[in-house]
């Protein structure tokens, strides 16, 4: 009989994209499976409404901040953002070290994200079963284990030619949908990314934040010995859809009156995650787009960027406001869609956004938690995809589960026009193809109730294969410390 509990160390990257499906994670292991779990998340990028989440969820997991390591030394500024995601994990690395090395009882198993896998070698010396989470979906998984086998050979038909990708057993991928991080094998990113994809392979196990019905044929093929999984080695477990739950809030919020006051399944949500940013001259486009739909809508919007579409990442500011429109939008903007539009600066409450009756549709970077989130509240989308592997992610919601509309612009072919954005708008929210889209959405949603379920559900029979393993580890290490 097993008394003792197992303890899992979770480690996650910065960014909230990072840290709602790691302390999600810890939320089951603890809850369903008895686990003692500590997170370990970087406090610089402790954002308000990072910190405000962190604070809120301590009560089940204990949230342990590291001090952000100082990269200054080392990373471009100007460096993608990969790259200073990885170095600041690789550094973090020594500082995680010593916190194990003075807990009295050392975790039986270390959960990594995907940009932490420098951690991993602290399992071996610490004794520890070592996991990793991808916080993305199974083509990500798919691409990021096969490209390290392919290198070289891509680089002719993928990157010269432009021809699809073909991984075997999945959808071959676009080159237009490509990470651009694989594109150039001359570029620290990619050698960082191939470091990672070959990484994962060397962990007891990957988990991966998805689930049969979402994305069938990646996942069969990394589970199927003949085809991806040997290359994957090790077993993939699908654990999703891994998102936050949606709380009835206790105070109320403004946005969330505004929902209440409006007809079911009538309003546009806008929102590019925690770091996605458009130009000026595409932020006017949209915003053109949006009044001529007359379409419902809450924007959560921030300021342009002329730079990369990722460099508010790390830093969530309010922008300045004038006579209630912010600056940067087309003057007069908020006083002419008063009487059927919210622009919010900043951040929003998107998972209860989205859960909301009256939300009908959402624009989005593609994001996969706000992806998620949209699935499991049956919200079609219009895919906007920004950068990383949003673009693949865009492409897996239009083509293969035909819940989402995009358009054929890619970020890097400039402004999409006000016409298309209208008319984007308008199949979503009104024209018979986005009812269909609903109806698939809503479909797909009730897929992710079930891979949930305690009655046999795929996420739940994951997590109860991985506390298995971590039980037996525990006991091994129990009784070699017992001198059995
Ligand atoms: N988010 C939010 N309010 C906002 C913007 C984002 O709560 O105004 C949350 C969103 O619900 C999601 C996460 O931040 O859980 C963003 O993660 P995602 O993977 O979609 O994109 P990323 O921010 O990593 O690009």
């Amino acid at each position: 009989m097993q008394a003792v509990k197992p303890r899992a160390a979770m480690l996650a990257s910065p960014g909230m994209g990072h840290v709602i499906p790691v302390i999600e994670l810890g939320k089951r292991l603890a809850s369903d499976h008895g686990f003692h779990v500590t997170v370990y998340v970087l406090e610089a990028d402790a954002a308000s409404a990072q910190s405000q989440f962190l604070n809120s969820e301590e009560a089940l997991v204990n949230v342990v901040g590291i001090p952000s390591p100082d990269i200054s030394a080392i990373v471009d500024p100007s460096a993608h953002v990969g790259i200073k995601i990885a170095a600041m994990m690789r550094e973090t690395v020594p500082a995680l070290r010593s916190k194990i090395e003075a807990m009295q009882h050392k975790p039986t198993a270390l959960i990594v994200d995907l940009f932490g896998t420098e951690a991993l070698r602290l399992a071996d010396e610490f004794d520890m079963l070592k996991y990793v989470l991808i916080a993305s979906n199974a083509r990500f998984l798919a691409v990021a284990i096969y490209f390290p086998t392919i290198d070289e050979a891509m680089e002719k038909e993928h990157v010269n030619q432009s021809k699809p990708l073909a991984i075997p057993g999945c959808e071959p991928v676009r080159f237009e949908d490509t990470l651009d991080a694989y594109l150039d094998r001359t570029s620290p990113l990619y050698r960082e990314m191939i470091g990672m994809g070959q990484a994962f392979t060397t962990s007891d196990g990957i988990l991966v934040n998805t689930w049969e019905e979402m994305e069938p044929k990646s996942l069969k093929s990394l589970q199927d010995h003949k085809l991806l999984g040997r290359i994957a080695r090790v077993p993939v477990y699908p654990i999703g859809p891994l998102c936050r739950p949606v709380e009835p809030s206790k105070n109320s919020h403004p946005i969330l009156d505004w929902l209440d006051q409006q007809p079911d399944e009538s309003v546009l949500y806008i929102s590019f995650g925690s770091g996605g940013s458009l130009s000026t001259k595409q932020l006017t486009e949209l915003a053109w787009g949006l009044e001529q739909s007359r379409q419902r809508f809450v924007w959560v919007v921030r300021p342009p960027v002329d730079g990369s579409a990722f460099s508010a990442f790390f830093a969530v500011n309010n922008g300045s406001v004038r006579d209630g429109t912010p600056e940067y939008l087309p003057e007069g903007f908020v006083t002419r869609t008063r009487d059927r539009g919210l622009v919010v600066p900043s951040w929003a409450p998107q998972a209860e956004v989205l859960a909301h009756r009256s939300v009908g549709g959402f624009l989005t970077h593609c994001g996969w938690n706000s992806t998620l989130e949209s699935v499991v509240s049956g919200v079609p989308m219009i895919a906007w995809p920004l950068f990383a592997e949003q673009m693949m992610n865009a492409a897996l919601l239009e083509d293969e589960l035909c819940v989402a509309v995009r358009s054929e612009k890619l970020p890097s072919d400039g402004v999409i026009s006000r016409t298309e954005i209208e008319a984007m708008v308008m199949k979503v929210m009104v024209e018979e193809g986005g009812h269909e889209m609903r109806r698939r959405v809503k479909d797909l949603m009730n897929t992710a109730a079930n891979s949930l379920s305690y009655d046999g559900g795929s996420a739940r029979d994951s997590l109860s294969k991985l506390a298995k393993e971590c039980e037996l580890h525990l006991d091994r290490v129990t009784d070699m410390a017992r001198g059995a």
